[in-house]
């Protein structure tokens, strides 16, 4: 239906949050009025009886939490808004009934008028306030390399023979779940953002790294673009000529053109990019990781010196450090993601790396965890909105 891919996205957005949640409104409305409703005038509509006011009501209000839920859950706060247009559109009507002196029961059937058509309109205009509005404002690109713990495919692999077999893809998926920058999708994704995210784990490919080898500093370690070592050193793939040309194919350079692609499209549209590349990692070193210092900070920054402005780290940083975290400069992690079309080119392609140490938001007990994963979420979404309204500045 769209060619755009953004427009197809927000409209997608647009429809799962009107039509589908009011799917239930539908229902009732349907089973109570079934061949009759589409027979009926809206003025009759209007007209029913109070039970199924009350009951279109209480799902109406449902409906209404539930998104309230999803947006707050999402870094957003509607709560408020959400009930002071309740309150004020319900004594509003309230009002016209005591001057017009009309009885409550009627009141009740202009309030249920009122709420279905405003859920009507809501619906087709947000859909279009939506699609109108989605490029006026600049996003940002979150790019998020290494949530995911999927293998798609084990060529190349050495499995051993068949009794083994099992024993090996377990100790690759342990890899794949030790390696994966856990809950780092949950933790960044904002709605209203572009998010390139990799839908396959790093074991597989990493997305991350230079897709030449020569380049590449991992590599030397077996851990280049697409590794050929377990953490501990152990061998764990072949790569022949063949296999690596068709996971870069497949994989590698998909992903790295939705990047480029989200780069350009904002260029286009507002003259600057800013890509946060979106990461967590283990208070532990990994065996492999060139820096072995303890203890690593709460919040690593990591930087390019092209690409990421002096404005911008100090904005970061003290942003972090003023919520109370210990955040450090290159340090265990260093550099930032640039799709490489832009890299050393184009200085108003920003980039900056987020690296969040995992024992902020995982080994506590459980309640600490949900509380402090929350915490950090909503300071990370008002960091992302900090930053889109000062985007000019950097
Ligand atoms: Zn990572």
């Amino acid at each position: 239906m769209f060619k755009n891919k953004h427009l197809k996205e927000i409209f997608e957005k647009a429809l799962y949050r009107n039509f589908i949640s009011l799917i239930p409104v539908w229902i009732v409305i349907f089973l109570y009025y079934r061949p009759d409703y589409f027979g009926s005038s809206w003025f009759n509509i209007l007209l029913i009886d109070n039970q199924i006011i009350f009951q279109y009501f209480l799902i109406n209000y449902v409906n209404i939490y539930l998104q309230t839920y999803v947006y707050c859950h999402k870094g957003e706060n509607r709560w408020q808004l959400q009930a002071y247009q309740t309150v004020f559109e319900l004594s509003i009507i309230l009002l016209i009934c005591i001057f017009a002196h009309l009885d409550l029961r009627i009141f009740i059937k202009i309030a249920y008028g009122v709420n279905l058509l405003r859920s009507v309109f809501l619906t087709i205009m947000s859909s279009f306030v939506l699609i109108l509005t989605s490029d006026l404002k600049p996003k940002i690109i979150l790019h998020i390399p290494h949530s995911s713990k999927d293998i798609p495919h084990y060529k190349g692999f050495l499995l051993g023979d068949k009794k083994d077999e099992k024993i090996i893809t377990d100790k690759i998926e342990d890899e794949s779940k030790y390696l994966c920058d856990t809950l780092s999708d949950k933790l960044f994704s904002r709605d209203y953002e572009t998010i390139v995210k990799a839908d396959f784990s790093r074991v597989f490919c990493d997305v991350e790294r230079f897709a030449d080898d020569e380049k590449e500093e991992m590599a030397k370690k077996g851990m280049g673009v697409l590794y050929e070592t377990f953490d501990d050193g152990e061998k764990m793939r072949e790569i022949s000529e063949e296999l690596r040309n068709e996971i870069l194919e497949e994989y590698y350079y998909p992903h790295h053109e939705k990047l480029t692609e989200a780069v350009e499209h904002q260029l286009k549209k507002h003259g600057k990019a800013i890509i946060i590349d979106c990461h967590t990692f283990p208070d532990k070193p990994f065996k492999r990781d060139t820096n072995q210092n303890t203890p690593r900070p709460d919040i690593c920054i990591g930087t390019d010196d092209f690409h990421t402005s002096q404005s911008l780290i100090e904005f970061t940083v003290d942003y972090f450090k003023k919520h109370g975290y210990t955040v450090e400069l290159n340090t265990p992690y260093s550099g930032t993601i640039v799709p490489e079309e832009f890299y050393r080119k184009n200085k108003n392609v920003m980039s900056i790396m987020i690296e969040v140490n995992k024992k902020l938001i995982l080994y506590g007990n459980f309640e600490n965890e949900v509380l402090f994963f929350k915490k950090l979420k909503k300071e990370i979404s008002d960091y992302i909105l900090m930053l889109k309204k000062r985007i000019k500045k950097y």
